[in-house]
């Protein structure tokens, strides 16, 4: 049962309240990541009667919520995680944001929450991306960080589902991920704790499911590793890499062709909108090569063998904020899985030339339909 209508999103309805009291820019090679914020954001609410009010754009703000909010008692509230670029010509671009809005409508279907048209925010969060301008710095690596978020805003301590929410967007300007240039990371296999599992709901972007993962977290920097990778099972899966989804290169045993890997989208793993990119790339450049492009569950056994054999090329993380993560090592079982990488690589060649490919088309460099000009 949706919980949409009665009154879809009107972006023609859209009123704007502009700041007078704008923020002063700060120097891009200090951005610490979703720090600072830009001067506005898009608000629009909702509730179970008259669905969707016309959407404002109005100064950065505290909201004011009364404690019994149902979203600080049983955590209805889901997010997404998109950028903004600014081309050469000083176009702002958003880089497929129908995927995100897509995924938010599952995320907020599957707790209750109401759906929307995602045509009718793309076009709000554009006009917004775009009001916005002056916070996107212009130079390769840097980008808006655009937080759509909704919340549901019933009065209640009653669990049920809520009879109004809120969606919001706020934007963070943001820097380059690796600004001196990639730095391979060590995983922790992490099977003591799990992060997703099967008709569980690691496929949707709740924000409940990312405070668990903090404290493995914490865990695994304390013993000197950077992030977590998450297995499942008995088996072992390889599933995900902290906030990324996970690819590994390989040749295989018997024929020796080579082969990228990606867990396949069973309900435990997010659909990252840089995964569904790379795995796009790779069918159209990789593929030719000889590639065979996999999405396919493997073992963290299979991958310690390929390594063990000298077969494993590389690894790394996708996500929207770093577009791609290498991964040097993964300790397992008390042994460090070498990667693939050799002592002075930060970065496999697949890695690189995936960044490559993805940026040019979030910059705009190469005119594509993945890139929605504001
Ligand atoms: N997996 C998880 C658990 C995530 O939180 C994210 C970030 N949204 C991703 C993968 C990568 O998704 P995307 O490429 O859409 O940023």
């Amino acid at each position: 049962a949706s919980r949409a209508k009665p009154v879809d999103v009107d972006p023609s309805r859209l009123s704007i309240t502009k700041t007078t009291d704008p923020k002063e820019l700060k120097d891009p090679a200090t951005l610490l990541f979703g720090r600072e914020f830009t001067d506005h954001m898009l608000t629009i609410e909702w509730t179970q009667q008259d669905g969707w009010m016309a959407p404002k754009i109005t100064p950065y703000q505290n909201l004011s919520l009364d404690p019994a909010t149902c979203v600080f008692h049983y955590a209805f509230e889901c997010f997404e995680g998109m950028k903004a670029y600014k081309d050469k010509n000083g176009n702002v671009r958003l880089f497929r944001p129908d995927k995100n809005m897509e995924r938010m409508n599952k995320s907020t279907a599957r707790i209750a929450l109401p759906t929307f048209s995602s045509t009718a925010v793309i076009d709000l969060i554009a006009q917004f991306a775009k009001l916005e301008s002056r916070f996107i710095p212009d130079q390769r690596g840097y980008s808006l960080y655009l937080r759509p978020t909704m919340i549901g805003t019933q009065k209640t301590l009653g669990v049920g589902p809520p009879g109004s929410a809120l969606l919001y967007v706020i934007a963070s300007p943001v820097g380059p991920y690796y600004p001196t240039g990639f730095k391979a990371v060590s995983l922790e296999a992490t099977d003591y704790a799990v992060r997703a599992w099967p008709g569980g709901v690691g496929d949707k972007k709740l924000g409940a499911n990312y405070a668990p993962c903090i404290v493995p977290q914490m865990e695994a920097a304390s013993r000197g590793f950077q992030q977590n990778l998450w297995l499942f099972g008995e088996q072992e899966y390889v599933t995900e890499v902290g906030t990324m989804n996970m690819f590994v290169a390989m040749k295989n045993k018997e024929t020796g062709q080579k082969e990228l890997i990606t867990a396949p989208l069973d309900g435990t793993i997010l659909p990252g909108v840089t995964r569904d990119s790379i795995l796009a790339l790779a069918r159209e450049k990789l593929a030719p090569e000889g590639w065979m492009i996999s999405e396919r569950k493997y073992t963290m056994k299979e991958v310690a063998e390929a390594s063990k054999e000298g077969r494993l090329m590389e690894a790394f993380g996708a996500g929207t904020a770093a577009i791609v993560s290498p991964v040097r090592t993964i300790s397992w079982k008390g042994e460090a899985v070498d990667c693939g990488l050799s002592e002075h690589e930060e970065s496999g060649e697949i890695a690189l030339r995936m960044k490559g490919w993805i940026e040019a088309r979030q910059y705009g460099d190469e005119e594509h339909e993945w890139s929605h000009v504001c």
